[in-house]
């Protein structure tokens, strides 16, 4: 797999934009599965460029399934991936970001913290953050259909069946998982929190990378009291929203350097141009 993705960058995007792009290959298969050990699966887009897509959080329960973030909604997940059909499945977004959000409308029950349910009852570019620079052609490796145009990519509406607030649980039969409203990313952020393993399901609030704090909805401060909360929780792995999960250690150092003024994104289109010039030096 690792090898395949290569090939088609390397022969796709242009080296800092100076080059004409080559046609992109239609992608056979949109979705990539890896499962843990503990019937919790994380699937990804796997054409679109790792520093952009969102990881969908796949947990398998005795009586029903969660599905935690949809990712961009250009290809059916569930018909998709062979995983989740027959399943039972309630769709959890942890905020209403494009990348996370957009894959809501095919699911018939769709939860969400109220803070964000405007935005799912009529998204727009600007309302979900699709405009700010992450939607490029350098965002997908490979095209989702023929005839794909980013310009036109938009999250379809997808109004929310049940809104969710602090304290509110998912109980699956044999786990449970409890809902904490963690502002600050985009108001209505939520966190999963499954007590009895300290498995955290935390969205855009806290992952592996650098955090933003700078959207049109964002509130840094109120960020800030978010991941001084996390420290007090009983976590053991996070799975974040994006990039690999880690552990209580790596989860203190990454608060501890955002709480000094560090892993800030900063202006999006530098850092996107930026992730994009590392991809492509790998
Ligand atoms: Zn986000
Ligand atoms: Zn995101």
């Amino acid at each position: 797999m690792p090898q395949i993705e290569q090939t088609i960058s390397n022969t796709t995007v242009g080296h800092e934009g100076k080059e004409p792009q080559l046609p992109k290959p239609i992608a056979d298969d949109w979705y990539e599965v890896k499962p843990f050990s503990d019937n919790v699966n994380l699937i990804t887009e796997k054409h679109l460029a790792p520093w952009l897509r969102c990881n969908i959080w796949h947990v398998r329960g005795r009586d029903s399934d969660l599905i935690i973030d949809t990712g961009m909604g250009l290809r059916p997940l569930v018909k998709e991936v062979a995983s989740l059909a027959g399943r039972p499945l309630t769709a959890i977004i942890t905020h209403s970001h494009f990348d996370h959000s957009g894959g809501l409308h095919e699911f018939e029950h769709r939860c969400g913290h109220p803070l964000e349910a405007a935005i799912m009852d009529a998204p727009t570019p600007s309302n979900t953050v699709a405009d700010t620079g992450y939607v490029r052609a350098e965002t997908f490796l490979a095209l989702p259909w023929e005839g794909f145009r980013y310009q036109d990519y938009e999250v379809k509406p997808a109004p929310l069946t049940r809104h969710l607030d602090e304290g509110d649980v998912f109980d699956l039969g044999d786990r449970v998982f409890k809902v904490f409203h963690l502002p600050g990313h985009s108001p209505g952020s939520v966190a999963l929190l499954e007590e009895a393993t300290g498995t955290l399901f935390s969205g855009d609030v806290i992952y592996d990378g650098e955090l933003l704090d700078n959207l049109y909805h964002s509130v840094p401060e109120q960020l800030e009291e978010s991941l001084k909360r996390l420290k007090e929780l009983p976590v053991s792995t996070v799975h974040g929203g994006h990039f690999g999960s880690f552990g209580k250690d790596r989860m203190e150092q990454i608060i501890g350097e955002y709480l000094a003024g560090g892993r800030r994104v900063g202006e999006s289109n530098d850092w996107v141009e930026a992730s994009i010039n590392a991809a492509s030096s790998d």
